[in-house]
């Protein structure tokens, strides 16, 4: 079966748009700066494990000049419910410190900078840029991934760097923002890793994955 084509790939969309209108940021955040750091601490963890130490943490330390001059041991002990969060501890203590020594203690605009930032990948670059600086960007998530592969958006061996640039070259600009956002609740809501709702999916004709699914139910 062939990549979906621009127009199906828009398609795909709109009628992820039907099912959640509504789609966008599930992390609560209070500002830019606690929006990083909540992207940073969604890493292997869900948005909701997330949502459940940030008001902890900002309460202890509402400010990059509070993190930076805290005690790891103390920011540990407030994220320590997530995966990781020593090594997330660390890199929290050391991005407040380059954020507030070298840029006054706002964050950078531009990604090439914001990737500079200990523990800031790219994925977590392009979801500041777009839900912070309105930059339209598409970052690829686990979910986005899943997604972009079973429908054959893209190959299933392509890298996330590949399933970014294809789904901006499919998507126009002016919807990459929302589209990341309803990759995402479809994958989480709807496509999901383990059980995906194939069968009342209004994309399951066109959906590689889907098909094949759907043929060995009734075989
Ligand atoms: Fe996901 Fe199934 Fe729909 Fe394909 S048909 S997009 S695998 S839920």
């Amino acid at each position: 079966m062939s990549l979906l084509s621009k127009a199906k790939v828009v398609y795909c969309i709109d009628e992820m748009e039907k099912l959640f209108p509504n789609a966008g940021c599930e992390l609560l955040y209070t500002n830019e700066f606690s929006l990083l750091i909540a992207v940073l601490l969604s890493a292997q963890t869900t948005d909701k494990a997330v949502n459940n130490v940030t008001p902890v943490l900002f309460e202890k330390f509402p400010s990059p000049y509070d993190l930076a001059e805290a005690d790891v041991k103390d920011i540990e002990e407030c994220i320590k419910r997530l995966g990781l969060y020593k090594n997330k501890a660390k890199n929290i203590k050391e991005l407040s410190i380059i954020i507030v020594t070298k840029y006054n203690g706002r964050i950078p605009r531009e990604k090439s900078e914001l990737v500079k930032l200990p523990g800031v990948g790219i994925k977590t670059a392009n979801v500041v840029v777009a839900e912070v600086f309105n930059e339209p960007a598409i970052a690829v998530d686990t979910h986005v991934e899943r997604v972009s592969k079973r429908l054959g958006v893209c190959r299933y061996k392509d890298n996330v760097g590949v399933v970014e640039e294809t789904l901006k070259r499919k998507i126009p600009k002016n919807r990459w923002i929302k589209s990341h956002h309803l990759f995402i609740h479809f994958g989480r809501y709807h496509c999901l890793a383990r059980n995906p709702k194939c069968s009342e999916c209004p994309l399951n004709d066109m959906c590689r994955f889907g098909i094949k699914t759907l043929k060995k139910q009734e075989s």
